[in-house]
This record gives structure tokens, sequence and C-alpha cells, in this order.
């Protein structure tokens, strides 16, 4: 399978911005086949940029939904509506989601349940914070957010999902020099996800789901992060934001 590169823009870009974005990305990847490429833009724009991306190697993914198909849920967004833009990804779990509004093991659990069912590709995010790590807490934090999240998913929906490992103290949070996990690191957090896997699930699951790397993911680390054996892509928050950064690092897809 294709390493998967997506790029997390969080809440960045106008309608204008997002499109003026994919011209110029569009041009410079043109002759990628390496990477599948999924970008993950504000909700406003997602109808946009799929009409922008018909016919294109570019696919495109919402950052959150709402486990219902409707109702009185306020600000919220169904997974029917984003089927209905064109999106074939959505983001779920994210850190900010759980450290700024609270979302928890078992809101994303429904949400993954939800996604599924409609068609939705899930992009679960898991990973440790700096005191839990720092607590030598990382691999059961990481064990218990797959148990938890992955509750009830039965073994052949799990090749329609993605896992992100993004340790929480490696996220960039819009800063440029902060600092990635070492590609040690990283491969060893990969790797133990694939083995908890492995146990909820089986080998061959183990070994064919995409677990994907986020944390200040850049052109200048994209090589060797993407060169691990366990690493199979990346989320990228910050360096997405430009078109020719984010065509570098899907240019390290090798
Ligand atoms: C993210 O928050 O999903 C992320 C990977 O951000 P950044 O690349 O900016 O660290």
């Amino acid at each position: 399978m294709k390493k998967l590169i997506a790029a997390n823009w969080k809440m960045n870009k106008t309608i204008k911005e997002s499109v003026l974005f994919i011209e110029e990305f569009k041009k410079i990847i043109k002759n990628e086949k390496n990477a599948e490429i999924v970008i993950c833009p504000p909700f406003t724009a997602l109808t946009a940029l799929s009409k922008e991306l018909k016919n294109s190697n570019i696919k495109i993914g919402a950052q959150n939904m709402h486990f219902e198909e409707a109702g009185a849920f306020t600000g919220e967004i169904s997974p029917l509506m984003l089927k209905e833009t064109g999106c074939e990804y959505v983001i779920l779990g994210h850190s900010e989601r759980r450290e700024i509004f609270g979302e928890d093991d078992l809101l994303v659990n429904k949400k993954i349940i939800a996604a599924l069912k409609h068609g939705l590709s899930p992009i679960l995010c898991i990973g440790e914070n700096l005191e839990q790590k720092n607590q030598g807490k990382t691999k059961n934090i990481i064990e218990n957010q797959l148990k938890n999240c992955l509750k009830s998913i039965d073994k052949s929906q799990m090749e329609s999902i993605t896992i992100a490992y993004e340790p929480v103290w490696a996220i960039s949070r819009g800063n440029p020099s902060h600092k990635a996990a070492t590609k040690e690191d990283a491969e060893e957090g990969h790797k133990f996800i694939r083995s908890v896997i492995e146990k909820m699930f089986d080998t061959a699951i183990s070994k064919n789901i995409r677990i994907i790397y986020g944390g200040s993911m850049k052109p200048e680390n994209a090589r060797e992060l993407l060169s691990m054996p366990d690493i199979d892509g990346g989320l990228v928050g910050n360096a997405s934001l430009d078109a020719k950064s984010f065509a570098e690092i899907v240019k390290s897809v090798k």
C-alpha cells in the first residue's frame, strides 16, 4: 500500500486561500505517484476543494465530525454532510479536540463507528502528552486509546482505518522550529501500536494497517521519518500550510 501523506490545516485558510493553495500544489506534484495525498481543510472549504480536485490524485478529508446523522447539535457537522461534499477521510480524536474541546475515547469511538457506517475513512489520532511521557506512561496511554477508540470495530472494517501516532509533545502548535520525535522514538511508537493491533485483531491486520506519524514533520525531517519500516506516512500540520513545503514532504516518499 502507498504511504499516506495528509495535511491537517486546522483552523487556517479561507475558501479563496484554499483554492490558491491547490492551484499551486497541483502544479508542483503533478507527476508524483508514490504517495496517497489527502488534504483536510476547514469544513467551509471542503466543497470548493472537492471540485478543484476532481480527476486528480489528491483526496479530501475533514478534521472532525459528529456521530449522529442529523439533529439538535448546534455547530456540528454530520457524516452525511461530509459525504455530500465529496469528502473521503475524516480525522478523529486529534489531540487538540481532546485537550481543548474535551473529547474522550468514548466519543471518538462513536465517531469512528459512524464514519465507517457512512463510508468515510477515519484517521484516528492517538499519542501521549509530555507529562505522560515523563511519567513513563506512553505505552499504557497508547494501548488504552487504541482499545477504547477501536471498541466493537470489526476485523473487516480495519482496512478503512488509518492510525496517526501523534506524540502530543511533538506537535508544533504553529511553531516551525518545534522538534519532531526522533525517527527512533517514532519508530518505537509505531512498532508498539502495530503489536497492540496484532493482539486486538490479528497479524495480517497489524501488518496491513497504515500507521502514520504526526508532530512537526517538515521537509527537513520527512525523508528520515518516512524511511522507517513501521512509518507508513505522515499527518502534517504547520508544514502543510505552504504548497511548496507540503509538496516537498510528499516528494520525500520513495
Ligand atoms: C497535527 O496537529 O496534526 C500536526 C501534525 O501538527 P504539526 O505538524 O504542526 O506538528
